[in-house]
């Protein structure tokens, strides 16, 4: 998918407002009717619906009437909502090119003030994946309500939490910045993925590095599950980051040794390949002949102690909600544990996703306050001035500045009040049309665009729109 920042230099506060009320709207409904993201979003002069076409236009929404009339949010619509959070809360300013696509993510890289370049993931869950596409697509065909939305802010949430927690005990990955929505801000890696390796100075060096880290993070309580040559980035001096943790488990799950075993396999398996590395099979018995690193010294999951501090637990404490866990290991299992029954007792879960909270109800707010004067300058929150869309009203637009203005004042009064209206209108919204929705198919927000991954050569300045 194509991720033009450059129309972000188009929408003005409103859009972002409608744009915010479809995503409330989604935590209930596939489809949001218009009726409902009018009153959601309350725009003070009204123009809902202009708003809607100008969204649709740019492609931040999808209409669909073929059940009932409603938009949903296209991942295009989400990645904006979380590059103006991101943006807004001084994380980057600026979006570059794309640097990686992974199986359910995209990568870009982004630029601070100072010229600092981070990376940013933009999870994609209900991406075709690569790996395990047909176990996945039998489990989801059971899972007809899934939310690809709030499983990819999941897997963001989850990744910002490991990698953090990671990054405290002092393994290799990358220094998580910032997270929103389905997005995950973190350092760039200096390096190249494994697989792009033809040649290494130390190979047996740099594999007993990797199986250090498997078995090291095994004593912290936590398996990789995805530990292979695509997840593991070296650098020129042969050091290694890995990276891609949102289908982490601890060790006390179910299925922990056989995940760590394929980690541990995984790497077997690619040094043997690639840098003609032998391993005495003294297992199963094989003709392999040469001998470099003996089979022997391949960990075992049984023999592993764990050390002093939990991550697992620990993370297990925080972060998460159970409910958001089971949710997000429900659609990763069902992609790793490739035998998997296909969530047969798992009905449409309605509840998953549910009620916009007050944090939502704040951003939605904030998205009116967010050029009020601050003298406050306090932290990262999103009500703060929104610097670029002061320079945002050049003229090309067709946006009406003097309602825009008139708008902002004494709308701080107002706050309380707002949250408070809205909380109440999206209820009754919510109730009224509640009824029609039961039945439908919530798993449709595949991107369907093909992607045009070279081509984001932007390096757009944020904070100049
Ligand atoms: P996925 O979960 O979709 O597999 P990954 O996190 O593995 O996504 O990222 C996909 C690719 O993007 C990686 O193989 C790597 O090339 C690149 N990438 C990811 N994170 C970083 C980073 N922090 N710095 C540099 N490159 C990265
Ligand atoms: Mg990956």
């Amino acid at each position: 998918m194509k991720l033009d920042v450059n129309v972000l230099r188009y929408l003005s506060k409103d859009d972002f407002r409608v744009l915010t009320a479809v995503e409330m709207g989604m935590r209930n409904h596939e489809l949001v009717p218009a009726e409902l993201v009018e009153r959601i979003a309350s725009l003070k002069h009204g123009g809902t619906y202009k708003v809607l076409k100008n969204l649709l236009k740019y492609k931040l929404l999808h209409h669909d009437s073929s059940k009932y009339d409603g938009f949903r949010l296209t991942y295009l619509g989400y990645d904006f909502l979380a590059i103006k959070t991101m943006v807004n809360r001084g994380v980057f300013s600026a979006v570059g090119r794309q640097i990686g696509v992974g199986k359910e993510s995209d990568i870009f890289e982004v630029a601070q003030e100072d010229g600092t370049v981070l990376a940013m993931k933009l999870h994609r869950l209900g991406r075709t994946s690569f790996r395990a596409v047909k176990s996945k697509r039998d489990y989801l065909r059971h899972r007809s309500s899934y939310n690809w939305l709030y499983l990819s802010r999941l897997a963001a949430l989850k990744e910002f939490a490991f990698m953090k927690a990671l990054e405290e005990h002092e393994f290799p990955v990358p220094k998580a910045v910032d997270c929103n929505r389905h997005c995950v801000v973190m350092s760039l890696v200096q390096g190249y993925p494994l697989v792009q390796v033809k040649q290494l100075q130390n190979p047996e060096i740099v594999f007993e590095n990797i199986l250090g880290i498997v078995v090291r993070m095994a004593e912290h309580g936590l398996i990789h599950c995805d530990f292979n040559e695509f997840n593991i980035m070296i650098d020129d001096e042969e050091n290694i980051t890995m990276i891609d943790f949102p289908q982490m488990v601890s060790v006390s799950h179910r299925n922990a040794q056989m995940y760590f075993d394929r980690d541990v396999e995984c790497i077997f398996k690619f040094f043997r390949r690639r840098f003609d590395m032998s391993f005495q099979e003294d297992r199963g018995g094989s003709d392999d002949t040469e001998v470099d690193v003996d089979e022997s010294a391949r960990p075992l999951f049984s023999e592993i102690a764990k050390a002093a501090g939990a991550l697992d637990k620990e993370l297990e404490a925080s972060g998460f909600t159970r409910k958001e866990q089971n949710d997000l290991d429900k659609f990763i299992e069902g992609g790793l544990d490739k035998g998997k029954d296909s969530g047969e007792e798992e009905s449409e879960d309605e509840e998953q996703n549910s009620e916009p909270n007050e944090e939502d109800l704040n951003e939605l707010n904030s998205l009116q306050l967010q050029e009020k004067p601050s003298n406050s300058n306090n932290d990262k929150s999103e009500v703060e001035v929104d610097n670029h869309e002061k320079g945002q009203s050049t003229g090309d637009e067709d946006h009406d500045e003097t309602d825009e203005e008139e708008d902002e004042e004494g709308v701080e009064a107002e706050d309380a009040e707002l949250v408070k209206r809205l909380s109440k209108q999206r209820r009754r919204a919510m109730a009224a049309v509640r009824g029609g929705r039961r039945n439908s198919s919530r798993n449709s927000y595949k991107d369907k665009g093909g992607r045009s991954s070279q081509n984001s050569k932007i390096h757009k300045k944020l904070k100049d729109w």
